[in-house]
């Protein structure tokens, strides 16, 4: 490998999937409430609820539901080489200088394209070319067609699930920023961040 171009990544605004988590939780608690109240939903309405995600394409959701399908994993702020003449992707566990190791969340979300002008936003017509996003970003399993892992938030409505599972870097990176040149990330390839994290 002699040509390499770094590529980094990221779908989301925290900010936002926290709000949507929280209403996701109040939609179940009055969807429970009503319930219980005579002539409220019955057993069979609750049944046959379906959330967003397993009614909606991606590009029909709005920018809430959207940026809610987020973990917060962090797999796709760690910088990858491609190789320029076979097109292999090689991963490492050097994270981007802005990523927060123990959030695994973006250190300065809003203003990060001053400090990191390579960082792609993630949108629904941009998947389909991205074929090194994580095997367990909902935003590609969505887009391939399945589900949502059991540990995501928005099912178990708790931010801290995918860390729980073990399928977050929490504690598994370095920062670029410790590094004396970007080639240096070449020195930590990790094979292993490409295995499939979705059963946790
Ligand atoms: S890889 Fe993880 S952090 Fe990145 S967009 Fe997908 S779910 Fe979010
Ligand atoms: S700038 Fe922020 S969102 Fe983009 S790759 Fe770095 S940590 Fe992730």
């Amino acid at each position: 490998m002699d040509t390499v171009r770094r590529l980094t990544m990221t779908g989301r605004t925290h900010d936002l999937r926290l709000i949507c988590t929280i209403t996701a939780v109040l939609g179940r608690a009055v969807l429970g409430r009503a319930a219980s109240r005579p002539g409220g939903f019955g057993n069979e309405r609750l049944r046959n609820f379906r959330p967003f995600w397993e009614t909606k394409r991606l590009h029909e959701m709005n920018a809430r539901e959207w940026e809610s399908l987020c973990d917060g994993c962090g797999l796709c702020c760690l910088i990858r080489f491609e190789d320029e003449e076979t097109s292999e992707v090689i991963p490492t566990r050097v994270s981007c200088q802005l990523l927060d190791q123990i959030t695994c969340r973006c250190k300065d979300y809003a203003n990060r394209k001053a400090t990191v002008p390579d960082c792609i936003k993630l949108d629904p017509y941009n998947i389909d070319k991205l074929p090194w996003m994580p095997r367990s970003c909902a935003y590609r399993r969505l887009h391939e067609g399945k589900d949502l892992p059991a540990w995501h938030p928005l099912r178990t409505g708790d931010p801290e699930s995918p860390h729980a599972a073990g399928v977050t870097v929490r504690g598994q990176t370095i920062s670029e920023a410790v590094l004396a040149e970007p080639e240096d990330a070449l020195d930590f390839i990790a094979f292993d961040l490409l295995a499939d994290r979705s059963e946790g």
